[in-house]
């Protein structure tokens, strides 16, 4: 699995991050890194809420 450094030291996934935060870094972190796929429990979630994902 690829992991892209550079990205991860400038976008730091929040302590205690909601779940829009969460959302949002994973939409980004996707796009630049493939170290690790989202969340099961956090796909589920986004489902639920009707939030696609490309
Ligand atoms: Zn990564």
């Amino acid at each position: 699995m690829a992991i892209n450094r550079a990205w991860h030291e400038k976008h730091r996934m929040p302590k205690n991050a909601n779940f829009e935060q969460r959302v949002k870094w994973h939409m980004e972190h996707r796009k630049h890194c493939q170290c690790r796929p989202i969340p099961a429990k956090l796909l589920e979630e986004m489902n639920a809420k009707g939030i696609k994902t490309p």
